[in-house]
């Protein structure tokens, strides 16, 4: 069972302003896969590190399979990394560099044989074995790197953007093929990325963190429908969520008069006490239905922007001065200056505090 708890983390390296982690707690299960996901300069390789033991935090502890390893030395720790750039010996052939850890522990030669042909097959490099990096693409020789970390049997597996240096064909493949690996050895795995819909497609559970601290950790669905503040909804989904003001309203608090052509959505209870102030009205693009007639309950909208994405059509519109991005099927057309009419469903809408922009419900 290898667990991984977070507690309290904090580190800020000498001479920054802001810390690199603040107050970090995170609790990981056995076998889990977690991503820690958030914009450059989050904090999401600190963490890592500090698991890894590559840095100390200034405080807090960190617990591995029931032991706190915070102060113990990488090696010492049991864990395996793939790092952003492939880190592979360029003199050593495939087969040596995928038994690189194995050698390393003094392992049987029997054995070594057997997990490298093992990793070789799960990552699709049988054909390779016998050549070295030079001769591999990029995407050959991150599998190489992915191979070298799987064979150890290490209690957790930590990756730091894997894929980032892949092209987007590339990337999309193999992430699906690391997907179904780290399915099949069911390793606890934390992985770091800045990329939304790889957080979104490999994790069992997302972590999303912003300026050092966890904004919001739950399954990636639930942080895509649920965003627990401003931030974590315009990060994630693309288009971002958008976000609107509306105003509760005066007649009755659990209703919303939004600033939207005077259309009234209805609101959750938890609108009742911002009463007369402002909140903000959060609905995803493609949550939104667009019509070119107009429909009972419809806001009246004025097309900006027409974009083909191909699937799918993203619309830039004006209601009443607030831009929304909506997205419709794609045999949908218009033309900027048209006229189209939008239907916002109450449960479709997230509500947030304007102020703090934390989620109200
Ligand atoms: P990226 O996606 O760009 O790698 P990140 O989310 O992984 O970003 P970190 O690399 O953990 O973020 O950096 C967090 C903060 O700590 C940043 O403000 C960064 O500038 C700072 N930082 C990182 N490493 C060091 C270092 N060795 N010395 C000083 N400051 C550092």
């Amino acid at each position: 069972m290898t667990e991984v708890h977070l507690r309290n983390l904090y580190k800020t390296y000498p001479g920054a302003s802001a810390p690199a982690t603040h107050d970090v707690s995170l609790d990981i299960a056995d076998g889990e896969f977690m991503v820690l996901l958030g914009p450059s300069g989050c904090g999401k390789t600190t963490l890592l590190r500090m698991l890894a033991g590559l840095e100390l935090p200034d405080s807090g502890q960190i617990v591995v399979g029931g032991r706190d390893v915070t102060y113990l030395p990488p090696k010492d720790r049991n864990l395996s990394m793939v790092f952003q750039s492939y880190a592979v010996f360029p003199h050593r052939r495939v087969r040596d560099n995928i038994a690189f850890g194995l050698t390393m522990r003094g392992t049987d030669r029997k054995e070594v044989e057997r997990k490298v042909a093992w990793a070789a097959e799960l990552l699709q490099l049988e054909p390779y074995l016998d050549r070295y990096p030079a001769q591999l693409s990029g995407g050959q020789r991150q599998r190489v790197a992915v191979a070298r970390a799987i064979v150890v049997d290490a209690d957790v597996l930590l990756m730091d953007e894997p894929l980032s240096n892949l092209d987007s064909l590339l990337r999309l493949s193999f992430r699906s093929d690391l997907k179904k690996l780290v399915e099949s050895i069911g390793t606890t795995t934390v992985y770091v990325t800045h990329d939304q819909s790889e957080a979104l497609s490999l994790g069992d559970r997302v972590a999303v963190l912003r300026d050092g601290a966890i904004a919001q950790c739950a399954a990636p669905l639930h942080v895509y429908d649920y965003p627990a503040d401003r931030f974590v909804g315009g990060f994630l989904g693309s288009p971002p969520m958008n976000f609107l003001t509306a105003r509760p309203d005066a007649a009755d608090g659990t209703r919303v008069t939004a600033d939207l052509g005077r259309q009234v959505v209805d609101g959750p209870a938890a609108l009742r006490p911002h009463h007369g102030k402002t909140v903000l009205l959060g609905i995803r693009a493609e949550a939104v239905h667009t019509s070119h007639s107009k429909r009972e309950g419809a806001v009246r909208a004025t097309v900006k922007v027409f974009e083909p994405l191909g699937s799918a059509v993203l619309i830039t519109a004006d209601i009443d001065g607030q831009e929304i991005k909506v997205q419709a099927p794609n045999t949908f057309r218009a033309d900027p200056g048209d006229v189209v009419w939008l239907t916002i469903s109450p449960q479709d809408v997230r509500w947030y505090d304007a102020e703090t922009e934390l989620a109200l419900e």
